[in-house]
């Protein structure tokens, strides 16, 4: 009766948010002391404090009609001018307004994207691990989601890489800082990356796009995170202010395309086609005038450093197997025992909060979100001492 592929997504629920919600019941039973939720990505620094002031200003000193009202459905052109000239003079990457599509997130920004360029069949490749949605959204824009490995410690690796490229392939999608690993690839992975999609480009006849997925472009910790439109002339950004600016349930982002890419303005009208389409036109329009006053800043990101290095030393110490993130809020755990999802039940007992690595495409490892407060951290730290001593 109903969309049978909706109703599946529907019930299955990612493990993500299922983890997410067990906790909240789980605090109403045991207290909201006494569980080590690291299931979300939910930002847990407050905003910059230009986010409260624009907020404010903007209430004060604009008429309510103009302040709530739609804007054109790629985004104010003020906004979309201010994204441009920001994307110029911090990244030196030419750029033009009319090549900025404001979205609501990155979830926006991608299925937007994906829906835009993908034919029925075509091949998105992706690395493994990777943000779960990534299948759920290029599925529903009819495309297939390839899985191409990275190497030991979780970087772009061009040679494992192509083997997955072929002449059914549209695009690369790219995701650093790195969601669950928090690895930052570097400009040599970059420009290996792209001599590969040049290579392969050639082969298949038209450009392979690169869509560099960036919620967590301004969280890191020293890394450089390489602009691909500097290297790469047919790449797409997918932006979303979530997670820089802790504005996660304000739902703002935005898509640059670049000039250079082959075809941008047909590919633009096909992003406008797929926002129509998506009923993903004018994102919401306060944020977008917030954001604009807002480019280049973010939440503070020493208070997540600190996080990662009070939970990095400790499971270190405690036995436990991760790599020191470099970028965005997880941590990437090996699993004391071969299955992560039973590991994860036993955490639980420890009302630790962990997220199996299987929805991310690899097995045996957790991802621990250590966007939290400092005390549930510091906390929770008895509980993962207790948790490996099972295992000895
Ligand atoms: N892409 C990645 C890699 C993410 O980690 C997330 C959220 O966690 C998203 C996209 C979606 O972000 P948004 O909340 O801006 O839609």
């Amino acid at each position: 009766m109903y969309n049978q592929k909706m109703r599946k997504l529907g019930d299955e629920k990612s493990d993500i948010r299922e983890l997410f919600e067990y906790g909240n019941a789980r605090k109403k039973v045991v207290g909201n002391e006494n569980v080590f939720d690291f299931s979300i990505g939910n930002p847990g620094v407050p905003a910059p404090k230009c986010v409260q002031e624009e907020v404010e200003r903007l209430l004060r000193e604009t008429p309510a009609v103009a302040l709530h009202g739609y804007s054109s459905a790629p985004g104010l052109s003020e906004v979309r001018a201010a994204v441009s000239n920001y994307i110029k003079s911090a990244f030196g990457a030419e750029m033009r307004p009319d090549l900025i599509y404001m979205t609501c997130g990155a979830a926006a920004s991608l299925t937007i994207t994906l829906s835009a360029i993908l034919n029925e069949g075509d091949e998105v490749v992706t690395l493994a691990p990777f943000f779960p949605e990534y299948r759920v959204f290029v599925e529903q824009a009819g495309g297939k989601l390839v899985v191409a490995p990275t190497d030991e410690k979780f970087h772009l690796d061009a040679e494992k890489l192509k083997p997955y490229l072929g002449k059914r392939t549209k695009a690369v999608l790219l995701n650093s800082p790195n969601n669950p690993t928090g690895a930052v690839y570097t400009e040599e992975e970059i420009k290996s990356l792209t001599a590969l999609l040049k290579e392969k480009s050639e082969e298949k006849g038209e450009p392979i796009l690169l869509l560099a997925d960036e919620p967590y472009r301004e969280l890191t910790y020293g890394a450089n995170v390489p602009y691909v439109m500097n290297f790469y002339d047919h790449s797409v950004v997918l932006y979303s202010f979530s997670k820089s600016l802790s504005l996660a349930g304000e739902r703002i982002g935005y898509i640059a395309v670049s000039p250079k890419c082959e075809g941008a303005e047909d590919l633009f009208s096909a992003i406008c086609g797929a926002g129509r389409a998506l009923g993903y036109v004018c994102a919401p329009v306060l944020f977008q005038r917030v954001v604009a006053n807002c480019l280049g800043k973010s939440s503070d990101v020493g208070e997540y450093k600190k996080n990662r290095d009070i939970l990095y030393n400790a499971l270190t110490e405690y036995g436990y197997e991760c790599i020191s993130p470099e970028g965005a809020f997880y941590l990437f755990v090996k699993a004391l025992e071969p299955e992560a999802k039973k590991f994860c039940e036993r955490a639980k007992k420890h009302e630790l909060l962990l997220v199996p690595s299987d929805s991310f495409g690899v097995t045996g490892y957790v991802r621990i979100s250590y966007c939290v407060e400092r005390s549930v951290i510091e906390r929770s730290l008895p509980a993962f001492r207790a948790l490996i001593k099972e295992y000895r």
